[in-house]
């Protein structure tokens, strides 16, 4: 059984004590008290994990769910091009869940959090009739007006991504059809490291014009930035398109194209950028990789080598939904 939420949330409080200048309280009060810094804009995602949705006990460390439960959220913050603050974190705990798993999940958690700078500064704690929840929510800031949103991309923008694609998904398949140990697994699906240096860079270079994380897959992704941008230049004119060379898509280890295009959970960033744009081919640390771009005419389209260009279908993450 977990520790009783007085002295669960004791621990945890204990365990999440740092300092940080925009924190004037964390937990241990109604409310956290956050410092606005002046000409600085605040960003907030939240993101909810669901056992048996988004992780099992069967695949999942606890250890590795409470690495995942932070770094959904810190990826939605740069996405933003955004910096972390400060995350909340709510827990649904079964009363048959021992303490252990709950110490494992902080300890993921919290070394995230140390690594980013980030202060646990508040949540809650239930007792859940039928399985974990966690909800984390992350609070960033980014100076005034320079958030890149995914509405920001033009027509002949090129469009990036971070990394390599499908590692996440291909895992997770590997997890489905047998019985690998952990450990030869890839560490993305259990350990993925939000791209917060890649993004800082990207927005104090004023580089992109749009971004987005590519939590659902590429293909699920793209769509979302072609619409919003197309929605933001002409309402009547509806989603603009794209164009994606499927050489120059980069897949990860034990990965393929589909898995690369369709598979989820890879938390990449996924940019546009103009023409003339000189964006490095890696950013701290990451490979930067042009794969496309986009079109006025709506509708994204794979090119294969010199076949006809087919449609590129929208179909994310729900494939390998049922964990
Ligand atoms: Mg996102």
């Amino acid at each position: 059984m977990p520790l009783a939420e007085k002295a669960l949330i004791a621990r945890i409080q204990k365990l999440a004590r740092r300092d940080g200048h925009q924190i004037v309280r964390g937990i241990g009060d109604d409310c956290a008290v956050l410092r606005r810094q002046s000409g600085e804009e605040l960003v907030i995602t939240t993101d909810l994990l669901i056992e048996g949705t988004h992780f099992s006990h069967e695949w999942h460390s606890a250890d590795s769910v409470g690495h995942k439960c932070l770094s959904r959220g810190l990826s939605d913050i740069a996405a933003m091009g955004a910096d972390p603050i400060a995350a909340f974190l709510s827990l649904g705990l079964p009363a048959s869940l021992p303490q252990k798993w709950v110490d494992d999940f902080l300890r993921g958690f919290l070394r995230l959090a140390k690594h980013y700078n980030v202060t646990l500064a508040g949540g809650d704690i239930a007792e859940s009739k039928s399985g974990i929840v966690a909800d984390v929510m992350v609070v960033g800031s980014v100076p005034r007006g320079k958030a890149i949103l995914r509405s920001g991309a033009r027509p002949g923008d090129i469009i990036y991504v971070t990394g390599a694609l499908g590692g996440s998904a291909a895992t997770l398949q590997q997890l489905m059809r047998s019985k690998h140990t952990r450990s030869r697994l890839g560490s993305r699906h259990f350990y993925p490291e939000p791209r917060i240096a890649v993004a800082r860079y990207l927005r104090e270079k004023r580089l992109a014009t749009s971004m987005i994380d590519i939590s659902d897959g590429l293909s699920t992704d793209l769509a979302h930035i072609c619409e919003e941008s197309g929605a933001r230049r002409n309402k009547r004119a509806g989603s603009l398109g794209a164009s994606i060379v499927a050489d120059l898509v980069p897949i990860a280890n034990g990965a393929d194209l589909n898995l690369a295009l369709y598979g989820g959970e890879d938390y990449e960033l996924l940019f546009t950028a103009g023409k003339s744009a000189r964006v490095p081919v890696e950013i701290a640390g990451v490979a930067v990789t042009e794969i496309g771009w986009i079109t006025k005419e709506k509708g994204m389209q794979l090119i294969e080598g010199t076949r006809k260009p087919r449609r590129l279908e929208v179909k994310g993450w729900e494939h390998f939904k049922k964990v």
